[in-house]
């Protein structure tokens, strides 16, 4: 699973994922906004999916205003699950990396 919290996200509504090597747990007590990577198998074929979490219960609906860019593509990711709790915020998924993994066999 890999990890990321954001640059600009003070600033602007624009996120742009940074890697970082630090676990969920550790940026679930101090990163104020972060999103962790899941591989989703769909029929043999690999799916990035991203969550979306903070670090202090938010509104669901705050956590919408955000354009979040793909780490991979830089295009925009899409929600695509709702949230689980206060601190767990929606799934997204991105098309163009998503219409890529389609073209692989
Ligand atoms: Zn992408």
């Amino acid at each position: 699973m890999t990890n990321y919290t954001f640059v600009n996200y003070k600033n602007t509504k624009s996120l742009i994922p940074k890697e970082v090597w630090l676990t969920a747990e550790h940026l679930s007590e101090t990163e104020p906004l972060f999103m962790t990577e899941h591989l989703v198998d769909n029929d043999g074929k690999l799916y990035r999916r991203y969550r979306l979490r903070t670090c202090d219960p938010t509104r669901f609906v705050e956590t919408l205003d955000y354009d979040i860019e793909c780490p991979h593509c830089h295009d925009q990711l899409r929600l695509c699950g709702m949230a689980v709790d206060a601190m767990t915020h929606g799934l997204y998924r991105c098309k163009r990396c998503d219409d890529e993994a389609e073209r692989r066999r």
